[in-house]
């Protein structure tokens, strides 16, 4: 396992860096996303000019930016990396547009967290690749109009919902990512397994594919404290090759507070406040949120959606409510939920 394993003194950050297929043939999944991206940027080739610009949202670790340095590789063009809160002013905007050398790919991550002065500049911007830049104050103050190279804006958001419509209808092609069925996960696996140097057959790669929240940032990242597992506790560590089984997988999951069915320490306290103390609700995200001690916007984004996709939390206009599939999986009696 060690001389086959990339270097060991790789950050987290740098392998899921490695992991990213550079390619849509390599993309698992996302099948619709991928024939529709992939006849805007033909379309571009052939016409010799930047691609539309595209908005990929979903959930965390769907593969949004690996998305967009697919655009930004497959079209042959540079990409550039931002996100929208270290773009808190309409300068910083026009110094990052002003600086795109023509056909670059400008990737903005949150692009729903920019600030209202730099949205509208942006209007402009994708439009009609131009900027006005304003000079001076007060009944002096004049704009100064600026011709851009023309890009390809790339922008990423895990709340499309809050993107004001003037911004969202500037893009000329919308993505929604959904999460990835085990299937796919697996398939994801079986690349990282072989690109890691660890081995996983069919049976455990299914298991972790389960556990894995149909995202395959969770997917890798399973991958590698399976494998961490084996390099400390496999029969051979050190030496020759260690296979994962179903029991590697079982205790280093559970090690890491990943259940049966891949809900982590966050989803389980949610669905467990909602269950017990709020008697499975109505109850509003607000509540929700400081009962279990995070911000609204990481449940509302990370935790909700893949509780609601399995049918855990519904959301009513009155609050989020656990479904009897919830209090099935906690082993709470129903009959709390009858009382209120
Ligand atoms: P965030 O919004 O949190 O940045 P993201 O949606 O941009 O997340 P990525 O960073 O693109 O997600 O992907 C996370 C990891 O998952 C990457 O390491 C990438 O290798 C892997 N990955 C994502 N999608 C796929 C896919 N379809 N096929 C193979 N690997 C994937």
């Amino acid at each position: 396992l060690r001389e086959t394993a990339k270097p060991v003194d790789e950050t987290e950050l740098a392998i899921e860096g490695a992991l990213r297929p550079t390619s849509l043939a390599e993309f698992v999944g996302q099948q619709k996303v991928r024939g529709q991206l992939q006849l805007l940027l033909d379309a571009a080739r052939i016409q010799q000019r930047p691609a539309d610009h595209i908005l990929l949202s979903g959930p965390p670790g769907l593969g949004k930016t690996t998305l967009a340095m697919i655009v930004a590789h497959e079209s042959n063009r540079p990409l550039r990396l931002s996100s929208g809160p270290a773009i808190q002013h309409a300068g910083d905007l026009a110094a990052l547009l002003s600086s795109l050398t023509p056909g670059e790919v400008l990737f903005i991550d949150e692009v729903h967290r920019m600030a209202r002065a730099a949205e509208e500049m942006l209007y402009l911007a994708m439009e009609d690749f131009r900027i006005d830049i304003m000079v001076g104050k007060g009944a002096g103050a004049t704009s100064i109009p600026l011709d851009l190279a023309p890009f390809t804006l790339v922008g990423a958001t895990t709340r499309s919902g809050l993107l004001p419509n003037p911004l969202r209808d500037r893009f000329g092609f919308t993505a929604h990512l959904e999460y990835y069925e085990p299937e796919e996960l697996e398939r994801v696996l079986k690349r990282s397994a072989a690109m890691l140097g660890v081995s996983v057959p069919a049976e455990p790669r299914a298991e972790i594919a389960r556990r894995s929240r149909g995202t395959p940032r969770i997917a890798n990242r399973l991958l590698r404290r399976v494998r961490d597992y084996l390099v400390v506790h496999g029969p051979s560590s050190g030496s020759g090759a260690a296979e994962a089984d179903a029991e590697t997988v079982d205790a280093a999951l559970s090690l890491y507070d990943v259940d049966s069915i891949g809900l982590d320490r966050l989803d389980r306290a949610v669905l467990d406040m909602l269950v017990r103390r709020f008697r499975g609700g109505p109850v509003g995200l607000g509540t929700l949120a400081v009962a279990v001690g995070e911000e609204p916007e990481t449940i509302e984004s990370v935790v909700e959606p893949y509780l609601v996709r399995i049918g855990f939390m519904g959301r009513t206009p009155r609050g989020r409510i656990a479904t009897p599939e919830a209090y099935a999986h906690l082993g709470v009696p129903r009959v709390e939920s009858a009382l209120r």
